[in-house]
């Protein structure tokens, strides 16, 4: 199996993309640290896993939080020692062009998307160079790279976390861990439900007119996008370091 035995902490699985990874990542043999805000939602994650025999805990946390991200993160090397791969994979989404955006809810995407990276990171990075190996994969989106329209501070967040991830992989080169992007383009998950409510008095209108944008002719399913992160999870991609890597189903315009 492609993760055997690795240890392997996902931020906001309990849900899409997130929820996907931890479904693959166990039946390719890794321990998932389910973590999510909502309790209910990560327990099924985990849940889930167990019956299908993989191997799963759930620890709630609030990405934003320090204390909250420190008590996950001592509870998983209490019980198991070391991670082996973060994957920082919470984030929500922020609709509106910046004249429409209140500054709390501007504030708070920052949070969560920019933050949210930050600090698992700054509590994992330790003990992954005291063992000298690692793998974190950064959350990023295909927005960080094309403008589309009334995602002003959800892009802001995603073009960030693509160049904190290059930064990232120098300062943590020199400790053997890899930092890589994930880069999906509009995915079918209850965050892409959301923003289509949202932005769209026809929701099922709005998915048309977003698949048209798409060269595969459809959106991407969170497999799709966690069949992406299992490669960057796995020694399979031990040569690719602070790489982003587009699942984006070919999006040609906004
Ligand atoms: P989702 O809403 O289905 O799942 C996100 C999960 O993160 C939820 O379970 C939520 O409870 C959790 N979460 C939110 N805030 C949190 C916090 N403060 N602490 C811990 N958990 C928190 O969304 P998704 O579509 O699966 O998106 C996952 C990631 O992929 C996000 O970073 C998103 O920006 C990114 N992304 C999504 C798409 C897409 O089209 N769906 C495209 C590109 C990038």
């Amino acid at each position: 199996m492609r993760l055997d035995g690795k240890i392997i902490l996902i931020t906001g699985s309990g849900s899409g993309i997130g929820k996907s990874s931890a479904l693959l990542f166990a039946r390719e043999g890794a321990v998932v640290i389910v973590n999510d805000l909502a309790e209910d939602k990560g327990q099924e994650t985990v849940e889930e896993i167990r019956s299908e025999g993989g191997q799963a805990v759930f620890v709630q946390a609030d990405v934003t939080k320090p204390e909250s991200v420190q008590r996950l993160v001592d509870t998983v090397i209490g019980t198991y020692g070391r991670i082996d791969v973060l994957f920082n994979n919470a984030g929500i989404s922020g609709v509106g062009a910046i004249h429409e955006v209140e500054p709390e809810q501007w504030d708070r995407v920052i949070e969560v998307n920019i933050r949210g990276v930050f600090l698992p990171s700054k509590y994992v990075l330790p003990h992954m160079m005291a063992r000298r190996e690692g793998s974190i994969i950064n959350m990023s989106s295909c927005i960080a790279e094309i403008g589309l329209a009334r995602r002003a501070s959800y892009s802001a967040t995603k073009g960030a976390v693509l160049a904190l991830t290059k930064s990232m992989q120098v300062d943590y080169a020199p400790y053997n861990i890899r930092v890589n992007a994930l880069l999906p383009g509009t995915i079918l998950t209850p965050f892409v439900e959301d923003y289509l409510r949202k932005s769209y008095d026809n929701p099922e209108a709005g998915y048309e007119s977003l698949k048209k944008r798409q060269l595969s002719g459809d959106l991407g399913r969170p497999e799709d996008v966690a069949k992406a992160a299992l490669f960057l999870a796995s020694d399979e991609s031990k040569f690719m370091m602070g790489s982003p890597l587009y699942i984006d189903g070919g999006v040609v315009f906004g």
